[in-house]
C-alpha cells in the first residue's frame, strides 16, 4: 500500500471557503469570499458579447483539429494588442511573443517554470499580502519566494517606503511580481509616479518583472490599467506577462489567459518562446480552443469588441457604486471609524480592515463569508443584501 500514508492537503484557503458557503443553511447568507464578478441580481451571467461569440463559432467551426502548442494565434495577437496598445514599438518590432495559457494561472506558472529553466533566476518577490497561489507557484517549480512590504494597515493604503526599502535588496536576474493593476488582496495600486520609480529602479537593478494581470479594465479602464505596465516597458527591454480574462471577459471556467515574454529583439523573443513551447508541451501538449476562439472572435470584430468594453464598464462601474454605498451604510448604521479607503481601492477586492476574529463572528453569527485576512469581493454586494451586511459588520466591529 502506498496511499495510506499519504496526509490529506490542507484545503484552499480561498477556494474552501466556497465550499464552505456551498454548505451553508442559513437563509440570507451572504458570499464576499471568492473573486467573481456578480451582477446586482447576485449572479455571475455570461457577457452577451460572449454569447453572440459563442453562436457565430459553433455556426463557422468545422474542426476539432488539435491547436499549434501556444495556442489560437489571433487570440495571442489581440492579447498583445490590449496590453500594449495597438501601435506599440514592440508589436511593429516583433519583440513579443504569447503562448495562450490555462487562465491567469496556467500563465504563472509556465512564466515561472520559464524563468527558471532559462533565465537562471532563483528567488521572486512577492507583495505582502498577496493571492496565496503565487507562493505556492514559486515553490511547486522550486524557487524561492521573498515577500515585500505592500500594505500599511494604519493608513490602510501603500507601505511606499517598505516597499522600497525591500526592493532594494533585489539582485539582478531576480524576479519581482507586481500586480498590473486592482492588486489582489487589498485593491491598493501604485500611483503613476511611483510606477515610474518601480520601472526605472528595475532597470537599474537588472530584476526581471512578472506582471500578474489579472484584472485589466476592473480598475480605470482597458488602456488606463495598463499604465503601469506600459511605463515599465519604457525603461526594461524585457518582461514577463501572466494575464487572464477570466474576469474581464466573464469566463472562469474556460480557463483563458496568455503567458507574453517580451525580449530585446525579435530573433530573442523567437528563442525564448521556442522554451516556452517546449514548458507546454510537457504540461498539456497544447491548449484548448473553445474560450480563446471565442474571445478572438469578440476582440476581431469592431462591434462584439465595443459591445464587451461596454459590459466590462458596466461592471466596474457596478462595484464602484457599491463601494460608495458600502462605506455610506456603514457610517448611517453607526460605523465610528472612516471607511472612505474602500472608496479609493481598485477591481473587486477590498482589504476592509476586518480582522481575522471579525470575519469569523460574521460567519458564525451572521452566515457572512470572508477571507481571513479581511479581503471582501466588492462585486458580492448587492442592493438586497448591502443592508443586511453593513448591520451586521458594525455589530462585530
Ligand atoms: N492572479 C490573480 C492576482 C488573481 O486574483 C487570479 C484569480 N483569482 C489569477 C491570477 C488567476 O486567474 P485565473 O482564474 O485566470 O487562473
Amino acid at each position: 500500500m502506498f496511499f495510506d500514508r499519504i496526509e490529506a492537503a490542507p484545503a484552499d484557503p480561498i477556494l474552501g471557503l466556497g465550499e464552505a458557503f456551498k454548505a451553508e443553511t442559513r437563509t440570507g447568507k451572504v458570499n464576499l469570499g471568492i473573486g467573481v464578478y456578480k451582477n446586482a441580481a447576485g449572479n455571475t451571467p455570461i457577457v452577451k458579447a460572449v454569447k453572440e461569440a459563442e453562436k457565430r463559432l459553433l455556426a463557422s467551426e468545422t474542426t476539432k483539429n488539435y491547436l499549434t502548442i501556444d495556442g489560437v494565434a489571433e487570440y495571442n495577437a489581440q492579447t498583445q494588442i490590449l496590453l500594449f496598445g495597438a501601435d506599440h514599438e514592440i508589436i511593429a518590432n516583433g519583440r513579443a511573443k504569447t503562448a495562450q495559457s490555462l487562465g491567469g494561472t496556467g500563465a504563472l506558472r509556465i512564466a515561472l517554470e520559464f524563468a527558471k529553466r532559462q533565465t537562471g533566476a532563483q528567488t521572486v518577490w512577492i507583495s505582502n499580502p498577496t493571492w496565496p497561489n503565487h507562493n505556492a507557484i514559486c515553490k511547486a517549480v522550486g524557487l524561492t519566494d521573498k515577500p515585500y512590504r505592500y500594505y500599511n494597515p494604519q493608513t490602510h493604503g501603500l507601505d511606499w517606503d517598505g516597499l522600497i526599502e525591500d526592493l532594494a535588496q533585489a539582485q539582478k536576474g531576480d524576479i519581482v511580481l507586481l500586480h498590473g493593476c486592482c492588486h489582489n488582496p487589498t485593491g491598493i495600486d501604485p500611483t503613476p509616479a511611483q510606477w515610474e520609480t518601480l520601472a526605472k529602479m528595475s532597470a537599474e537593478k537588472g530584476w526581471l518583472p512578472l506582471f500578474d494581470f489579472a484584472y485589466q479594465g476592473f480598475a480605470k479602464g482597458l488602456e488606463e490599467d495598463a499604465a503601469g505596465l506600459r511605463l515599465f516597458l519604457q525603461y526594461n527591454r524585457e518582461l514577463l506577462i501572466a494575464s487572464s480574462y477570466s474576469k474581464n471577459f466573464g469566463m472562469y471556467n474556460e480557463r483563458v489567459g496568455a503567458f507574453t515574454l517580451v525580449a530585446d529583439n525579435a530573433e530573442a523573443a523567437e528563442r525564448a518562446h521556442s522554451q516556452v513551447k517546449g514548458i507546454i508541451r510537457t504540461i498539456y501538449s497544447n491548449p484548448a480552443s473553445h474560450g480563446a476562439a471565442t474571445i478572438a472572435l469578440v476582440l476581431k470584430d469592431e462591434a462584439l469588441k465595443a459591445q464587451w468594453i461596454a459590459e466590462l464598464d458596466e461592471m466596474r462601474g457596478r462595484i464602484k457604486a457599491m463601494r460608495q454605498k458600502f462605506v455610506a451604510l456603514l457610517q448611517a448604521n453607526g460605523a465610528t471609524q472612516n471607511f472612505d479607503f474602500i472608496i479609493e481601492q481598485n477591481g473587486m477586492f477590498s482589504f476592509s480592515g476586518l480582522s481575522p476574529d471579525q470575519v469569523d463572528r460574521l460567519k458564525d453569527e451572521f452566515a457572512i463569508y470572508a477571507v481571513r485576512s479581511g479581503r471582501i469581493n466588492v462585486a458580492g454586494i448587492t442592493d438586497d443584501n448591502i443592508d443586511y451586511l453593513c448591520e451586521s459588520i458594525v455589530k462585530v466591529l
